[in-house]
């Protein structure tokens, strides 16, 4: 078995089945493994000469930018940025660089490229652990929710791991969980809206409250908040 996933994918799956919030363990999957890249980044890999050719030449995305201002290491970010300013000038010059360079690194992150490198085997690991571990399925069962892309991804992931024979099951599984979930926000969505109507004033908010932010964190998952510490 695939092991070197085993342990992080069980640990968020047994968080978020224990934690009291709404929480899709793939979203704490990726929360985690974009903390650990941030960490690095601006740590212990700053000085690291093949670390700082890729930060050069690819540089972030906005939302990877704006993660590293909120950190405290104010000066490792300057530096890292001084290379990547003076990569660019460098090549500035170049045939291509309005073109092709430019738009190119527009469109790169290296925290993103980092994370896309690990993030589709811990999809496959859960589909592995589901076809291989009975624990694991109880551990799916238990989960509150499913966001909408990770359900997708946990789907279209377990497809080439469990076989043609055992996906309906699979997908039973991970629709047990991601349907209930699904229903009872459009459920508490619609109760928002009618709690405007001032016949329904005196009726309780119960769960809809704060259905529009579930809403989106269904609809795009839970992803570049700051990563919830165990
Ligand atoms: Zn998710
Ligand atoms: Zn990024």
């Amino acid at each position: 078995m695939e092991t070197l996933y085993t342990i992080p994918v069980n640990m968020a799956f047994e968080e978020c089945a224990d934690s009291q919030e709404n929480c899709c363990p793939f979203c704490r999957l990726y929360a985690e493994l974009e903390d650990t890249e941030l960490e690095y980044i601006l740590g212990a890999s700053m000085m690291e000469p093949d670390v700082r050719v890729k930060t050069n030449e690819q540089g972030f995305c906005p939302q990877h930018f704006s993660m590293m201002l909120g950190r405290k290491n104010r000066l490792p970010f300057a530096l890292m940025m001084e290379s990547h300013l003076m990569e660019i000038d460098r090549h500035s010059s170049r045939m291509g660089f309005v073109d092709k360079e430019l738009p190119a690194l527009e469109k790169s992150c290296y925290v993103c490229g980092r994370i896309e490198q690990k993030f589709p085997k811990m999809l496959e690991t859960a589909a592995i652990l589901w076809d291989r571990d009975p624990e694991f399925r109880k551990k799916l069962a238990a989960q509150h929710m499913l966001c909408l892309p990770h359900y997708r991804m946990l789907l279209t992931a377990g497809k080439g791991i469990v076989g043609k024979k055992k996906y309906a099951a699979f997908k039973e599984d991970v629709d047990a969980v991601f349907r209930p979930y699904f229903e009872s926000l459009m459920a508490d969505t619609s109760w928002f809206c009618k709690k405007f109507d001032y016949r329904y004033d005196a009726e309780p908010w119960g769960t809809a409250k704060d259905a529009p932010e579930r809403v989106v964190k269904f609809l795009c998952g839970d992803l570049h908040t700051v990563a919830k510490k165990k």
